[in-house]
């Protein structure tokens, strides 16, 4: 049965090495991460996120409103999704971005109908923009999407290889959790591995997300595979 796999890349994945912005050699990375899913015959949709340019948070006050923060924040996105569409492109994996916002002088409108016919045609489809709504997060519309793309499953990618009982950064003593349900991740203070209105989206819809690390060579395949990797909360 064919896999269709919601894919999370925050901004922080995107930028790779960089102090901030978008690094085309990570983006690289990814491309070859998901080929090999592509071949087994996944299919791919993308949210990015985009807090490697500004989250809307960091620049509300003096004067800028949250709307046009977050809208901001928005745009950073759209930056992200332009990027990484050319990159994977470049790497012979067809891809479309489209905008869940209308940008049409850059990226066509996303509609689902234009998703899915993309999907139809083994395309990767990058989705910028969020939900298009301020005073949301890419973890939530990442949700959203993928329940409105019938995707089978969410990935997020992170920088350590799942969910901690606590921040695995600050803590050595942090024991990894390899299955978490949605009430727990929804409740325990100590996991913020994504927003509660997206667990709760999980939660409410029956639907698997799986953590794990992007920079361990083969987790895409083994995720979009159902295969055990990083933390599955379900
Ligand atoms: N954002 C929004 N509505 C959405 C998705 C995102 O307003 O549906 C804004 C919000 O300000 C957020 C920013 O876009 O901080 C960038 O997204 P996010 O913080 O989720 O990026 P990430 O942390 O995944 O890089």
């Amino acid at each position: 049965m064919t896999k269709r796999i919601l894919l999370k890349l925050s901004g922080e994945q995107l930028q790779g090495e960089f102090a901030s912005g978008f690094d085309p050699k990570r983006a690289r990375w990814i491309a070859e991460q998901i080929r090999p899913a592509l071949d087994d015959g996944a299919e791919i949709v993308i949210m990015v996120g985009g807090g490697n340019y500004v989250r809307g948070n960091q620049i509300i006050g003096q004067g800028i409103q949250p709307v046009s923060a977050h809208n901001i924040g928005m745009l950073s996105t759209l930056m992200n999704a332009i990027a990484l569409a050319d990159v994977l492109n470049d790497a012979g994996l067809p891809t479309r971005a489209l905008s869940t916002v209308e940008v049409n002088q850059f990226i066509d409108h996303y509609t689902f109908r234009r998703a899915i016919s993309h999907i139809k045609k083994n395309r990767i489809v990058i989705v910028a923009c969020g939900t298009g709504r301020p005073f949301l997060t890419t973890d939530t519309a990442a949700l959203n999407l993928a329940l409105e793309m019938q995707c089978d499953a969410v990935v997020k990618t992170t920088k350590v290889d799942g969910v901690y009982d606590k921040d695995p950064m600050k803590f050595p003593d942090a024991v990894k959790i390899d299955h978490l349900s949605y009430q727990e991740a929804l409740t325990n203070p100590n996991i913020a591995v994504m927003d509660k209105a997206a667990i709760g989206l999980a939660m409410d819809e029956h639907i698997p997300v799986i953590i794990c690390d992007l920079l361990t060579d083969g987790n895409i395949l083994r995720a979009t595979r159902g295969e055990s990797v990083g933390t599955l909360i379900s």
